[in-house]
């Protein structure tokens, strides 16, 4: 049927929708809109397959490949503006581009679920409390038997203006609402109803804090501090390019006062009423800087990280986007959190992989933070003991300022390593003599020891000593780990378990054995050898209760736990101030492997977990057992430290070309059968060869290291080219036609650029 021409074309909307395709989607403009009311990134409505998806706005033009007849009209505008700026949407685009992901599914990581899933833009109402006539006009004396509410009254007198909502409330004291309530009773405070916005202000060192649990030293709260000559300098240089971009590489050992280089910075960004981004690898490590932040500053702070229910990430991200919070402190996934007026992004323990998305849109934090910054035009400050060597790479190059912070801070003492020979020794469950003759000393002095496994369960392996059997995961190429305690063997790849069996399966007849070391064995042994002693154990089987390791930290902290015994939880930043004896009972396990990251890792581990000895006065020690006592690695790493070491595995990664000195990218693919993902990185790899510029080196397909997993078969092909630029090409091409290559339908696919692991 003959259509008249409109008068003028309907506007068309490029959106980005969250599925797995390379490519924008077009849909008509509601009729009564115009192309200037509509700003990119705003979140829209869309008819999609059978049902609506939420969409971004990329752009609105007149032009569409698409057949006039064949598009849809929108179903609704979300937002009236977009809630990210226009630097952040450029960020976005960076992202997708660089990590080669769908573009809808970078938008949609920059929000959180709520409003992902379409729920409007507003934050929720926060009572908000005030000083009434006869609150003003009372003698907080006259409440002195109750000394919380008296507290709480003397705090509106003293607050101006005399309101608060329930956020600073909470920075008071977690334990506000009994004396609230009280003074509500009393007619001294009123409620209003009313949604408050909080200007971040800094009002000084916070006078109204409350015990905390952790110690903290109460001297820098009193401003008693002296800054160390290197502290001063590196506090300068940042406050120095606030307002512009630039990078900092703060490498100071464990206990050297990086936070409170942190903190000093923190406090002039928000003297220019501007906010912070802190991002930390984990979550178990924001309470301990929440404390410690809190204690400092009496600014709006905002928590984000995963253990937060879906309502407080939406007013958290909120918050910062508003302005109504001046620090947020967060996980990776709190790196898009968009801010009204930035100042300063700090990424603390810069070199933990945690900071590395394994699944999805697989992005670094600190990359991605590095751009943000760069587009933002604010300075990005990186911490760590034990710096990255990409990091310290940038530094050398001079991309990155280098800061160093040589000395602990105050009158803290540097650990001493030794290593302890375990050839040909008796050891009981992994414990040598000699290691259990320090531990007995230590314990009978009354301090705290430390004993690092890096693996939790009872043992690794269960074997028969009659005929050899070994207990595998039949999904996983991968040994079943015995669970003691539950009486379970346990696949810690696919998460399989089974009943753990009387006798073996395959000869009816022999006894089973455990073979190895698991956290659980360890501390069955300690519990043997120290039976009047309080064993406290650390690792994800423990700590699974939400508030479970919080409680752990605390009875530590407290001195009510002799033994700490743990996995990686314990390297990861948390204090341990009266620990005088660190033990590392197996490094061996981390010497030989195949992929070239792990020394670095190995190296980063055993430095972490050595610097929670001895950070208060006490010097501490910390022993390595190990069977190669002339390992070149662990002679370097602690006769000359971890920079030592770094600066020779940067020199042979320079000879092997290998990143820093390169660029990787890693193409995975996985099925239920072996053929088909082979198939199909053998067939990109013979495209990859057709479209490549000579420079780029092209290996395998390989089996991945643990080639099953989950039922499913695993190989992959790496990309590698000492230009960026190149790589980047070559990877643009591939993934534009990688839906013609065979099986790429059949099979999962997925592209890792600058994979942490091989
Ligand atoms: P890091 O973050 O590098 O581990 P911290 O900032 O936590 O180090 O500092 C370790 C301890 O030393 C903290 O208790 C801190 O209060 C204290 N501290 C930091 N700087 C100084 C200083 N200049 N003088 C005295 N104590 C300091
Ligand atoms: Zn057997
Ligand atoms: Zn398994």
């Amino acid at each position: 049927m003959p259509k008249l021409p409109d008068a003028t074309p309907r506007l068309i909307l490029k959106v980005a929708i969250p599925v797995p395709l390379y490519r924008l989607f077009d849909y008509y403009a509601p009729p009564d809109v115009t192309e200037s009311s509509l700003s990119p990134g705003i979140r829209l409505e869309v008819p999609f397959g059978a049902g609506k998806k939420i969409a971004y706005l990329i752009e609105a033009g007149t032009n569409s490949e698409i057949a006039p007849e064949k598009l849809k009209p929108i179903v609704r505008i979300l937002d009236s503006k977009s809630l990210l700026s226009t630097k952040d949407i450029r960020l976005l685009h960076w992202a997708s581009q660089y990590y080669h992901h769908p573009i809808g599914e970078v938008f949609s990581s920059a929000f959180p679920a709520t409003l992902r899933s379409g729920k409007t833009a507003i934050l929720p109402l926060q009572p908000c409390y005030v000083l009434t006539a006869l609150g003003k006009a009372t003698d907080s004396e006259q409440l002195k038997r109750s000394p919380k509410q008296q507290a709480l009254l003397a705090y509106f007198q003293s607050h101006h203006p005399a309101s608060l909502v329930e956020a600073e409330l909470n920075n008071w004291d977690k334990n506000w609402r009994p004396a609230l309530k009280a003074l509500l009773a009393k007619s001294l405070i009123a409620n209003t109803a009313a949604k408050i916005a909080y200007i971040p202000q800094l009002s000084g060192v916070n006078a109204h804090n409350t015990k905390s649990s952790f110690n903290e030293a109460t001297q820098e709260d009193k401003g008693k501090l002296q800054l160390n000559p290197e502290q001063q300098i590196a506090i300068a240089a940042v406050i120095g390019e606030l307002g512009k971009f630039a990078v900092f590489l703060l490498e100071g050992i464990t206990g050297s006062g990086k936070t409170e280089v942190y903190m000093q910075v923190i406090r002039t960004v928000l003297e220019r009423g501007q906010q912070v981004l802190v991002l930390v690898p984990e979550i178990n490590l924001t309470p301990q800087l929440e404390e410690r932040f809190r204690q400092r500053f009496s600014v709006a702070m905002t928590l984000s990280h995963s253990n937060l229910t879906d309502k407080q990430r939406h007013a958290a991200w909120l918050n910062m986007q508003q302005g109504m919070s001046a620090i947020l402190l967060g996980t990776r996934s709190a790196l898009f959190t968009p801010m009204k007026r930035p100042g300063l992004i700090i990424l603390d323990e810069e070199h933990d992989t945690s900071f590395k998305q394994q699944e999805g849109f697989r992005f670094s934090a600190r990359d991605v933070a590095i751009m943000r910054g760069k587009l933002l035009n604010i300075p990005v400050l990186l911490g760590s003991a034990t710096p990255s060597l990409e990091s310290l790479h940038n530094a050398y190059q001079q991309r990155y300022r280098h800061l160093v912070l040589s000395q602990r801070a105050g009158s803290a003492v540097e650990p001493t390593l030794h290593l302890l020979d375990i050839r040909n020794k008796k050891l009981h469950h992994g414990l040598s003599e000699a290691l259990i003759n320090e531990l007995r000393k230590v314990l009978a002095s009354g301090e705290q020891v430390l004993i690092f496994l890096n693996r939790r369960g009872f043992a690794p392996t269960l074997i028969c000593h009659a005929c050899g059997w070994v207990a595998r995961c039949r999904h996983c190429d991968a040994n079943l780990v015995i669970h003691n305690y539950e009486k379970l063997l346990r696949c810690h790849h696919c998460g399989r378990e089974q009943r753990l069996p009387p006798l073996c399966p395959a000869c009816k007849t022999g006894g089973l054995m455990p073979l190895g070391l698991g956290t659980e064995r360890v501390e069955g042994a300690l519990r043997e050898l120290f039976p009047d002693k309080t064993l406290v154990r650390l690792d994800r089987d423990t700590t699974q209760r939400k508030g479970s390791l919080e409680r752990y930290l605390v009875q530590i902290n407290d001195g009510k736990a002799d033994i700490i015994l743990g996995t990686q939880m314990l390297a990861k930043g948390h204090h341990f101030p009266n620990v005088t004896l660190v033990a590392i009972v197996d490094v061996d396990s981390g010497l030989f492997s195949i992929d070239y990251h792990a020394t670095e890792r190995l190296a980063q581990m055993i430095t972490q977990v050595s610097g929670r000895a001895g950070r208060a006065e006490k010097s501490g020690r910390v022993i390595l057992q190990t069977r190669h006592p002339d390992h070149a690695l662990l002679n370097t790493l602690i006769r000359e430290g971890y920079r030592r070491f770094a600066d020779i595995a940067l020199v042979e990664r320079q000879h092997a070309l290998l990143p820093p000195f390169s660029y990787q990218a890693l193409l995975r693919a996985q099925a239920d059968n072996a053929n088909m993902p082979l198939a199909f990185l053998q067939a990109v790899a013979t495209l990859a060869k057709m479209h490549k510029s000579g420079q780029i080196q092209i290996l395998g397909p390989v089996a991945a290291p643990m080639e099953k997993r989950a039922g499913l078969y695993r190989y992959q092909l790496l990309f590698q080219c000492d230009k960026r630029s190149e790589l980047q090409k070559c990877l643009a091409e591939l993934i534009a036609n990688i839906d013609s290559v065979a099986y790429a339908k059949k099979i999962r696919w997925s592209l890792d650029v600058d994979p942490v692991d091989l």
